[in-house]
């Protein structure tokens, strides 16, 4: 039979023996401190399985899950000594949700639960503490009120307002028992009135209404925006934990907080963390109040005056720093905490992999690794390829003289610039016009979560670096600064204040710096950042551990030079076509495509040869002896042909030529399909002066730098959009031939090898032939999934978003391979071309070679190398290291990858 509850600190700890997908993290972790031995309130945890059984499958709640939790509360009451509904020492509760992965704010809570007009009175007698006992049931009426029986907040703020205006305070705190007691009585009677029924006086059905709202929570807008935004399964269900409350909030010697065993933005090995002195629960979450640092390092580091908590409770903080030190060896991660400290004693509330800065991860892992802690390789798994973009994010330039409108807590990295907007729904419709924005709230709450997707970055005036806004966006990796104490925001009239009385309003600019914290007005100077010493140490791990060698797809010197500060191994594609696109070159281009004849094109090719030749050279010196392929033209042709009459005009102007003349070429040229036209080898089979022309730039090129640099270019020439062994036979011929007469010419013997993209489905088919032909494949998955799939690369965009909207596409394979398909296919093409010629050399140059997940894929192939975009070298450095890894460790995780 299934047990639907555990129990965790009652004695026994029972839920050790399933698994922590069922008892969410929270359950989990709440069941792995208490067998630790650490100070943990007991509970139960129900698993995600009842919440499947509810709501999944619409089954209602299971028979049996009544009487396992009563025997669970039986448990609690054994263990506190305290007693549910009890008239002198009333057992509170809280009800939490906690699923597989965390989702942070994105569901709901009850605290205090218990609390009726007879055990508030229990409360105040046994704490001693009337005041609090009132403020205890005052809360919770409120956030029941809220959860369970749906009344907004905005009703019992108003009258919470009201009171204390009445009455002159300026904070909560100044509100005596008796005055907390009229609040009470009033919000009674605002749920009579509402509701016309009263607060629920049984604690039971207090329960019962708690555990369904949290499981219902699951199901809300923002739970299920945040899903969807991380691919979270809804059938996964949440778990829910009933726990014994513990009170932050019983004086001066209670806290509530939130650590860190490392630091989250920098990974600087060091306890991180904020609480709020006399305060209760989700207060610090929630960002309502800017609390305190834990350490004293920290409130130094931060400038604030208000003590931390190593001061404050010293005895309390060494034991925080204990069990945090102990929670870090377990578990072998940065972990985030949350804990309570009741007059003096702490207790530990929550423990989870902490979400981090892309810089910190990089830290954190490699810290680790060098601490012993965990393995190098496991350092490589645990940094997202992804990231590492974060880590190219522009910093303020530091000679610029930064004058702040603002400050506050450097929550994620980044300096960004963009139109203020102050609301989610501004952010989302600002973003869809293209344009960029900062989202600027006093505190962001769930709820904004599309906006801070859309936004450049976010910018809250109040909250701390674990407020709602700080975490999200940190793991979302959006520049954020939180707590800007010294702006206000004035949603009346849309206006931003800053320091010095400057104004800013809806649609200006300004700049915040995720990294420091700093906001300034307007836009300023950036630069990119210089690769971290950690960086370049990982790249180096990751580099000792791949297989696969990363080059890049580099057209222009630029690219190349970019690449090679990235690290490429070499130029897995030179588009040659893309050399002409600049200044006058198109037009000695254009010319070529016009030509008439062959004596025309001669002519405009003799012009082409030097410019070709010299950007060639460059590419040579820069690359040093690294593999350079270059592939010969293969342009579409509609790309450099005038588009209407207006753009004839100018060209037949440059080109010194009869606009009609001009638009009869072009008319003669006009193709239906130039995707599947006269494009790749087939030009070189009709104009094998245009190959030819190119072989000899290439061949000049390697031998001038060969005598430049005194080593050896061995190039690598491409020939594309083959499909037929006899295309590659007779293009590899022409260029045969121009080798022998460049070596001739030129008096030196040349190496160079021939080889084809692999990019037409017959291609792969025929691999075997082809291979004998040619000296290497290059995997070219641009054309590759065009034609598999018989989709348009230039139309798809316009109708795949339907696709995936309706989840008849999972992924856009144009930007993540269709393993399937498209992988079928290169499957065949590597086992049949290897087949024919075993030292055949395969890579990749497709967009897909820089896409961690395509990565892993190639790995299963044995690709020798992937070939990307230079600024996503670093990211197919560390991927393909993880592919490596992964596919040493656990092969089987290749085919996992290959059919999710
Ligand atoms: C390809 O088709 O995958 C490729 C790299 O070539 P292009 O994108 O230039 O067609
Ligand atoms: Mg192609």
């Amino acid at each position: 039979m299934t047990n639907w509850v555990y129990s965790f600190g009652c004695g026994e700890t029972q839920s050790l023996d399933i698994d922590r997908d069922r008892l969410g993290g929270k359950g989990a972790s709440l069941a792995e401190m208490a067998r630790m031995g650490l100070p943990v309130p007991p509970g139960l945890t129900i698993i995600s399985d009842v919440c499947q059984h509810f709501y999944v499958h619409a089954k209602g709640f299971p028979d049996g899950l009544k009487q396992e939790i009563e025997a669970g509360l039986r448990a609690i009451e054994a263990a506190t000594g305290r007693q549910f509904g009890g008239a002198e020492t009333p057992l509170l509760l809280s009800v939490r949700s906690g699923s597989r992965v965390s989702m942070p704010g994105m569901m709901d809570t009850v605290l205090n639960l218990g609390l009726n007009d007879e055990t508030v009175k229990a409360l105040a007698a046994d704490t001693g503490d009337e005041r609090f006992a009132w403020d205890s049931y005052r809360r919770f009426i409120q956030m029941y009120a809220d959860v369970v029986l749906g009344l907004d907040q905005e009703f019992f703020e108003e009258i919470l307002e009201d009171r204390m205006s009445e009455l002159g305070y300026a904070y909560e705190t100044q509100l005596s028992a008796d005055e907390l007691k009229d609040i009470v009585s009033e919000y009674e009677k605002l749920l009579d009135e509402e509701l016309g029924e009263s607060f629920p006086q049984d604690p039971c059905e207090q329960l019962w209404g708690a555990i369904s709202a949290v499981f219902s929570s699951w199901t809300s807008a923002r739970a299920t925006a945040y899903r969807a935004l991380h691919d979270i399964p809804f059938d996964w269900g949440t778990a829910v934990n009933i726990q014994a409350m513990v009170f932050g909030n019983l004086g001066n010697d209670s806290a509530t907080g939130v650590a860190f065993t490392r630091n989250p933005s920098t990974g600087e090995k060091a306890l991180y963390g904020e609480f709020l002195l006399n305060a209760q629960g989700e207060d610090v979450v929630a960002g309502i109040r800017t609390p305190q640092s834990i350490t004293e390092a920290g409130r130094i580091a931060s400038g604030a005056e208000k003590p931390s908590l190593e001061k404050l409770m010293p005895r309390a903080f060494s034991e925080l720093v204990t069990v945090a030190a102990r929670l870090e060896r377990h578990y072998g991660d940065l972990q985030d905490m949350e804990f309570t400290i009741e007059r003096g004693t702490l207790w530990m509330l929550q423990t989870r992999n902490g979400k981090r800065a892309a810089g910190a991860a990089m830290k954190i892992a490699m810290d680790m690794a060098d601490e012993g802690l965990i393995s190098r390789d496991e350092a490589i798994i645990r940094v997202d390829p992804a990231t590492l973009d974060q880590m190219l994010h522009p910093t303020i330039s530091p000679d610029f003289k930064a004058n702040p409108v603002g400050s506050g807590l450097p929550a994620s990295p980044g300096a960004v610039t963009g139109e203020i907007v102050f609301s989610a729904e501004e952010a989302i419709s600002a973003h869809a016009e293209g344009r960029k924005v900062i989202l600027v709230r006093t505190e962001t709450s769930p709820e904004d979560i599309h906006g801070m997707t859309a936004a450049e970055g976010v910018l809250t005036t109040r909250g701390g670096m674990t407020s709602h806004a700080a975490v999200v966006a940190r793991g979302m990796g959006v520049p954020c600064v939180t707590g800007a104490g010294n702006m206000r925001v004035d949603r009346f009239d849309n206006i931003l204040h800053g320091v010095g009385g400057v104004l800013m309003h809806a649609g200006d600019l300004v700049t915040i710096d995720g990294s420091t914290g700093r906001v300034l007005k307007g836009a300023v100077p950036t630069q990119k950042p210089a690769l971290s010493d950690d960086f370049q140490r990982l790249m180096g791990w990751a580099d000792a551990a791949r297989r696969m060698k990363v080059r890049t797809n580099a057209d222009t010197p630029g690219d190349a030079r970019t690449a090679r500060e990235f690290g490429a191994e070499g130029i897995g594609l030179c588009r040659t076509e893309h050399m002409f696109f600049e200044g006058d070159r198109i037009k000695t281009m254009r010319r070529m495509i016009l030509a008439e004849d062959e004596a025309g094109r001669r002519a405009a090719l003799d012009q082409l040869l030097p410019m070709q030749r010299a950007d060639f050279e460059e590419i040579f010196a820069i690359m040093h002896g690294l593999p350079v392929t270059i592939r010969l033209l293969d342009p579409p042709l509609h790309e450099f042909l005038p588009k209407n009459e207006e753009e004839r005009e100018e060209v037949a102007r440059a080109l010194d030529m009869e606009t009609s003349l001009l638009k009869q070429r072009v008319e003669a040229l006009y193709e239906f399909n130039p995707m599947l036209g006269h494009r790749g080898c087939r030009l070189a089979i009709s104009f094998p002066e245009i190959a030819e022309m190119q072989a000899r730039a290439i061949f000049e090129a390697a031998v001038a730098a060969a005598r430049l640099t005194g080593e050896a270019v061995v190039p690598e020439i491409m020939v594309p959009l083959v499909s037929l062994r006899s295309e590659l036979e007779y293009v590899k011929g022409r260029i045969d031939g121009i080798a022998g007469t460049v070596m001739r010419e030129s008096g030196m013997t040349l190496t160079y090898r021939v080889g084809t993209m692999i990019e037409l489905p017959r291609a792969a088919l025929r691999a075997h032939e082809i291979a004998e032909e040619a000296a290497f494949f290059s995997l070219g998955t641009n054309d590759l999934t065009q034609t598999t799939f018989g989709l348009s690369r230039d139309d798809a965009p316009g109708f795949l978003g339907a696709y995936q909207k309706k989840g008849i596409l999972e992924r856009d394979p144009f930007m993540s391979l269709d393993f399937d398909g498209v992988g079928e296919l290169m499957k065949l093409a590597t086992e049949r071309g290897r087949m024919a010629k075993p030292d055949l050399q395969i890579g990749i140059c497709g967009e897909h070679g820089g896409d961690p997940i395509s990565i892993r894929f190639c790995e299963t192939l044995a690709l020798d190398y992937v070939s990307c975009s230079p600024f996503r070298v670093p990211t197919a450095r560390l991927a393909a290291a993880q592919a490596s890894i992964r596919e040493r460790e656990d092969p089987a995780s290749g085919k996992a990858v290959a059919t999710a």
